[in-house]
């Protein structure tokens, strides 16, 4: 049994390792650890566990293995931090070396799921038209409960949504339209083109969709997420402003010159594409409604930590008129994490449904969700609890 990283493959550095100092202020910040209160499920323990495969004292599969994918790599050990140790960083270059080391057919699964599915955005429309079959004949009963609980709600009619190439007058911006967005929330883009309207640019919607590439990238599958990369820097290189309405998207597009720092011409273009993204929330364009009443507020891990967004939601909200309401569990993770619902099933479903509980005690009849994982996670596990509190990007509502 080998023990270190595997040579050639991008690695946690020592210089990140070697930035926790072990003081542990991360740890109640936590949600896996806050959940079984293990060392070894917090971000300490993890860094712990990564420093132990640098100086070659473990090998990167086993009990490493478990402790990386428990790890949501929701980021809310970052601003907890004194030291500003970069986790996502280091968690995102540990799954590098996790997914190479896994035993072939799990390998083999993921990639499937991963590169084959989310990668090309035909075969995401053709799962998603299975996917809306099967739920208008009931047959997602048949699914295991995790996956129905990991599974958006998709109708023929709402994949068919048609989006304007090209409308309203200004400054270029580009809508990412992505890859479960694209089949499973086209009204959110349909909001947010109205809202780049207001802002004051001409929204373009480039001519094919496709993934931005966090998915991969968030499983540890490198070489697929720098491919999809490079095909959105091509697509979108040029607009002033490319809009980007999933929380998990617009953070991982704004590391794309991290993530192609192996060719300096791409890792060029890929900081210039990411200095151009915005997420929709940061548009400031007025509102297209009025909103009365309250509407609970669910900070995605990928606004709130990853880049600072929070603020943005309930300015856009009270702006319209509504009353934001915080959920009061200090914008913990709803479990969802990419596809983390699918992989560690029992971690998300505990968070999935504590999110529900909070969102259903505040009495709001709708949450704002600005992430498609989180609105899945949470629309079914309110599902679940006979919760009718209804979902919608903050656009959506007032839009
Ligand atoms: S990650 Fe930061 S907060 Fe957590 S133990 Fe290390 S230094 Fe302390
Ligand atoms: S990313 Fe989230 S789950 Fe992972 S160690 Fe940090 S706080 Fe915990």
């Amino acid at each position: 049994m080998s023990t270190g990283w595997t040579p050639g493959l991008p690695a946690p550095t020592h210089d990140d390792l070697n930035s926790c100092v072990q003081c542990g202020l991360c740890l109640p910040h936590c949600p896996t650890f806050r959940v079984t209160g293990l060392e070894t499920s917090s971000p300490r323990g993890r860094i712990a566990a990564m420093r132990a495969v640098q100086n070659g004292e473990a090998p990167v599969t086993g009990e490493f293995t478990r402790f990386t994918d428990e790890c949501l790599a929701c980021r809310a050990c970052e601003p907890a931090c004194p030291s500003s140790v970069p986790y996502g960083r280091l968690i995102e270059a540990a799954r590098i070396q996790t997914e190479a080391n896994r035993p072939a057919h799990e390998r083999t699964a993921r990639r499937a799921g991963i590169n084959g599915v989310i990668g090309h955005h035909r075969l995401t429309r053709l799962a998603g038209w299975a996917l809306a079959t099967g739920q208008l004949l009931r047959l997602d009963r048949l699914m295991p409960r995790h996956l129905r609980l990991a599974s958006p709600r998709i109708t023929f009619r709402g994949m068919r949504l048609p989006l304007p190439r090209s409308t309203g007058m200004g400054p270029t911006a580009m809508l990412l339209t992505g890859c479960v967005m694209d089949i499973a929330f086209r009204p959110v883009h349909r909001a947010t083109l109205d809202a780049m309207v207001r802002a004051g640019y001409r929204a373009v919607v480039p001519g094919r969709s496709g993934c931005c590439g966090a998915l991969a990238a968030h499983a540890g599958e490198v070489e697929s997420a720098r491919r999809l990369a490079r095909q959105r820097i091509i697509q979108m290189e040029g607009a002033e402003v490319v809009v980007v309405n999933s929380a998990g998207c617009s953070a991982h597009m704004r590391t794309y010159g991290h993530l192609l720092a192996d060719d300096p011409e791409w890792a060029a273009r890929g900081q210039a594409l990411a200095a151009a993204v915005r997420d929709a929330v940061e548009l400031e364009a007025p509102p297209g409604r009025r909103v009365e009443g309250y509407v609970a507020v669910h900070d995605a891990c990928h606004h709130l930590h990853a880049q600072g967004i929070g603020p943005e939601v309930h300015r856009t909200l009270r702006a319209a008129g509504a009353t934001p309401v915080d959920l009061g569990d200090g914008g913990r993770c709803c479990g969802a994490g990419g596809i983390y619902a699918v992989l560690e099933p029992g971690m998300a479903a505990t968070l999935g449904e504590q999110k529900a509980r909070a969102i259903i005690a505040t009495g709001a009849p709708v949450v704002a969700v600005a992430n498609p994982g989180c609105a899945i996670q949470i629309r079914n596990h309110l599902d679940a609890l006979g919760s009718d509190v209804a979902v919608r990007h903050p656009l959506e509502i007032v839009d």
